[in-house]
């Protein structure tokens, strides 16, 4: 079995409550790692709608929401947080009072001494493409995300899709792929402009295929694909031979694996929290941001930056169980504007 990570506290979620989070913890001179499932930082805010201007972050009159979270990273730098993306947290066990092993899909352990979960909505969790008996050729050879691109090379892919994700990996997986296909259902695209340009002058060399249509069906055998069943728009079918398929049809939000951590649950999707503390109905593990709730919760981002702050006082309780927590501000403590690399 792996070693574990040690450290003060695990943070679940890297959106912006789970950052903020690092912040309030490294002023206490708490150790963070974050887990998210995504594969960059930021939730909701670098998913969902990183261009949009947001206009209620206290003393930031409008900033986009990307921007927010690349301020908070900047903010946090000090503090040094390391990061475990593309990692989804599967289970949190008990083994002292309070110490927690924590295990992600990838099977990497930790062992903290609180944990704070900052999962948002839940789990992103890509959309299934409607093509019946998807699911036999799931993590063999249809896969909706690109952990390692060497598991590519030299492989037929066929990418599905017209969004972000879908021509980011039609360029980057190109180079590797031994032929590559993208189909998308018509020619407009809703990625990057830049990257649809790049895409069209790889088509223009011959370096991959772009072709319009749906996949209807697909044939292979022991979940290794060997041919997808497209249907162009005027009806007919042909087949594209492929050896994997990657279909990048958007995310969706579940509650994931949180539903069997044993804490108690609200409605069966949030984690009620005292609002002392923010704190779950297992001491040491908290519960910040979109996933809480507590009566008249509101589910903005000030609202979780709060809750960070709260929660953390009383996570430096269960790291430093000795010693006595002295209340600081940052703008007179010498102490605090060290730990911030500011004297
Ligand atoms: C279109 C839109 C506009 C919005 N505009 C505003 C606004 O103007 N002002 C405002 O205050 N709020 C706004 N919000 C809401 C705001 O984005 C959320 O309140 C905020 O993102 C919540 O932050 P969070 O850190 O709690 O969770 P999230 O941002 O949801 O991040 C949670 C992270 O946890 C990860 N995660 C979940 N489960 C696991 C697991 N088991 N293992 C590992 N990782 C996990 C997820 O992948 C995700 O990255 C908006 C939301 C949307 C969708």
């Amino acid at each position: 079995m792996n070693e574990p990570i040690k450290t003060d506290v695990l943070i679940i979620g890297a959106g912006p409550c789970g950052l903020f989070a690092v912040f309030e913890l490294g002023l206490l001179e708490m150790k963070t790692h974050l887990v998210d499932i995504l594969d960059k930082i930021g939730g909701q805010c670098a998913e969902l709608y990183p261009e949009k201007p947001i206009y209620d972050i206290p003393g930031v009159p409008i900033t986009t929401a990307q921007g927010l979270v690349d301020s908070l990273m900047t903010q946090i730098k000090p503090f040094a947080p390391t990061f475990h993306l593309q990692e989804m947290v599967e289970t949190i066990e008990k083994i002292g009072d309070p110490l927690f092993r924590v295990k992600t899909d990838q099977g990497k352990l930790f062992e903290a001494k609180a944990v704070m979960i900052a999962a948002g909505g839940g789990s992103f969790q890509p959309k299934r493409p409607p093509i019946p008996g998807i699911e036999a050729y799931e993590e063999k050879s249809v896969f909706y995300s690109v952990r390692k691109m060497e598991a590519f090379r030299d492989k037929r892919i066929l990418i599905v899709g017209g969004g972000d994700s879908a021509l980011d990996w039609t360029l980057n997986l190109a180079p590797v792929a031994s032929h590559l296909t993208l189909l998308h259902r018509r020619d407009q695209f809703r990625a990057a402009p830049d990257s649809v340009n790049k895409m069209m002058a790889l088509v223009g060399e011959g370096k991959i295929d772009l072709v319009l249509g749906q996949v209807s069906s697909l044939e292979g055998d022991d979940g290794r694909i060997a041919k997808a069943i497209v249907k162009r728009n005027d009806g007919s079918d042909f087949h594209i031979a492929c050896d994997a398929l990657l279909p990048f049809f958007g995310l969706t939000m579940k509650l994931g694996p949180v539903a069997d951590w044993g804490i108690e649950l609200k409605d069966g999707e949030l984690i009620p929290v005292d609002t002392a503390a923010f704190e779950s109905s297992v001491p040491g593990i908290f519960a910040i941001g979109d996933i809480n709730w507590y009566p008249g919760k509101v589910k903005l981002i000030l609202s979780g930056f709060h809750e960070a702050t709260l929660a953390a006082q009383k996570a430096y309780h269960y790291v430093y169980p000795n010693k006595r927590l002295v209340f600081q501000y940052t703008t007179s403590s010498s102490s605090l504007q060290k730990k911030l690399g500011v004297r």
